[in-house]
């Protein structure tokens, strides 16, 4: 099924992203995960791509979608990066993808992995969203964008040109990075919608259920913390049981807020965590489902 489909309905689209293990040893424990998502009825799960090299992460992005669609009945989406591909080795992947009838890819340019020697068949997401669109095979491309700008970008303004190139060239949706002040969100897509960008644009929502966790990731992705969950994480950081609670409720909070603004979607990081994804979505259920 064609993702934008999902957006053609009154209700706001409620997916997950998931990750493959690293090692052959956390394939049964993402299979279990994936039966518990399964249970809260995304409208697709999204399964990243390693960042570099072709080990048993990457081979088992595509194992992992073809269960999700093939076995769970779910929708999803395979991402893919193209530093480290070649154009050969994307072939292979399209028509793995192809064989299993997945028809959804998140094209991306992936992140600078030092570990490993980039090829130079593609320089940008864009690059491998025309690709993927030059070999007419009906797949439907997704592509990321940035509310608070991409780290390497010189200013919001490039990065939005940067990201009309990506749906020009065939991205059809976009998901967002994590971001935790809705504002930086709603002034994104102002500028976006602004800039002719008129695909839907999910919100990517990450629980900040681990204080070591978040600020590793803030350090990746310059997503800016406002006060509000500053104050969180300085009460409730050392106290796991207390941080996983107040982390499940400020995005539930975020998620309410960003419906009740018409928001087209929420994309939640599950970070493979059921429990966090099951208490989420039973708190906002009503709400997603809810006519916009
Ligand atoms: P691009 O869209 O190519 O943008 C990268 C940078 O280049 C930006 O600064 C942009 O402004 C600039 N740029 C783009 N086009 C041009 C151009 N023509 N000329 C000059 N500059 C240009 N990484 C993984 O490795 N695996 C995953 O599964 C994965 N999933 C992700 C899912 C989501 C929803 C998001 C938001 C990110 C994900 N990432 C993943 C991380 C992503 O790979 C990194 O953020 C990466 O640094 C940028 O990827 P991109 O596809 O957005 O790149």
């Amino acid at each position: 099924m064609d993702i934008t489909k999902l957006f053609e309905t009154e209700k706001t689209v409620f997916s997950f992203e998931v990750f493959p293990p690293k090692k052959e040893s956390g394939i049964d424990t993402i299979y279990q995960t994936l039966e518990q998502l399964t249970d809260l009825k995304p409208d697709f799960i999204s399964v990243t791509y390693g960042a570099g090299g072709s080990g048993v992460a990457n081979a088992n992005t595509i194992d992992l979608c073809n269960h999700i669609k093939n076995h769970l009945g779910i929708e999803t989406i395979a991402h893919l990066s193209c530093l480290y591909n070649t154009k050969e080795s994307v072939d292979e992947i399209l028509d793995r993808l192809k064989a299993y009838g997945i028809e959804n890819i998140l094209a991306l340019r992936g992140d600078v992995n030092p570990d490993y020697e980039t090829m130079h068949d593609f320089s940008y997401a864009s690059d491998l969203t025309a690709y993927i669109m030059s070999k007419q095979m009906n797949f439907h491309v997704s592509g990321a964008c940035y509310p608070e700008v991409h780290q390497e970008a010189p200013d919001m303004r490039t990065d939005i040109m940067n990201l009309k190139h990506k749906v020009e060239a065939g991205a059809d949706h976009l998901i967002s990075q994590l971001f935790f002040d809705n504002h930086a969100f709603y002034d994104f897509l102002e500028k976006v919608r602004i800039a002719g960008i008129d695909v839907p644009i999910e919100a990517g929502i990450m629980p900040v259920t681990n204080k070591k966790q978040i600020e590793r990731m803030v350090s990746m992705c310059g997503a800016s913390i406002p006060a509000k969950l500053s104050k969180v994480l300085q009460r409730f950081g050392d106290n796991p049981l207390a941080m996983r609670d107040a982390g499940i409720s400020y995005a539930v909070n975020q998620i309410v807020d960003l419906v009740a603004n018409g928001v087209d979607g929420i994309h939640i990081y599950t970070m493979n965590d059921p429990y966090v994804a099951k208490k989420i979505t039973e708190s906002v259920s009503s709400i997603v489902t809810a006519g916009k």
